[in-house]
């Protein structure tokens, strides 16, 4: 049975995580979350002391790397690394950074394909990242690029680690974005741009009601349409 896949893909804080979870709910797909596999790997180069940006040192420790998805009784995706549940330490502001670094490289992008196309193959999914509609699933029935204002992609993002008790302020939170939308949108591989058949959806000026009634709207409109 050939299964449905959901492509979103957007910059950092687009709302891309919170809104894919809860239209996975309503639609009673699987969410996968691909950024938590780059934060997985950045996360392991930087508690071995690698330079996060080099390849040379970054490559030789991929072997090494087992990177598994497992969700909880809520449906919460859990990344575990080499037997370790490290879902919390993946979302300090640090291994955003270092996500951003591995996943320039090629030999990362490689390491993490077959594990994002395999979960397409058994399970009906939403999958957010950055390549999701231009190189992880090309033939996705429905792919939605999601993208808001720099400033207010950083108010929310900072208002979450806040939330979290994560120590910050709105400025480095700001220019943290900044330079990831540069590395994310600037590297050679898989750079992040929209899918020529991508729908764009712009949410600066929509609440996170009013954003998920558009996803659903722009999904049950595909799927009607069977493209
Ligand atoms: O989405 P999230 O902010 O958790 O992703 C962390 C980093 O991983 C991003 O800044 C991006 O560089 C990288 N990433 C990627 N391709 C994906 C998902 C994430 O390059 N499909």
């Amino acid at each position: 049975m050939n299964h449905i896949s959901i492509a979103i893909d957007g910059p950092s804080g687009a709302g891309k995580s919170t809104l894919a979870r809860m239209t996975a709910r309503h639609f009673g797909f699987l969410y996968v979350d691909t950024g938590a596999l780059y934060r997985t790997v950045g996360l392991y180069v930087l508690r071995r002391g690698g330079d996060t940006k080099d390849p040379r040192a970054v490559e030789p420790l991929l072997p090494e790397i087992r990177v598994e998805l497992k969700y909880d009784g809520a449906g919460i995706q859990r990344m575990i690394l080499n037997g370790e549940d490290v879902s919390d330490d993946i979302r300090l502001p640090e291994v955003s950074m270092a996500a951003s670094d591995v996943s320039a490289i090629p030999a990362v992008r490689a390491f993490l394909l077959e594990t994002q196309r395999s979960l397409a193959r058994r399970y009906d999914v939403i999958m957010d990242g950055r390549d999701i509609g231009t190189v992880v699933l090309p033939d996705a029935q429905v792919k939605i690029f999601l993208t808001a204002s720099a400033q207010e992609r950083a108010r929310r993002r900072f208002l979450e680690l806040q939330a979290k008790g994560v120590e910050t302020d709105y400025d480095s939170v700001l220019r943290d974005i900044e330079l990831r939308d540069k590395n994310d949108s600037g590297r050679a591989i898989a750079p992040l741009r929209p899918a020529d058949d991508a729908v764009m959806l712009d949410t600066t000026e929509h609440d996170l009601e009013a954003s998920f009634r558009l996803v659903c709207g722009i999904i049950e409109e595909r799927r009607r349409d069977g493209r």
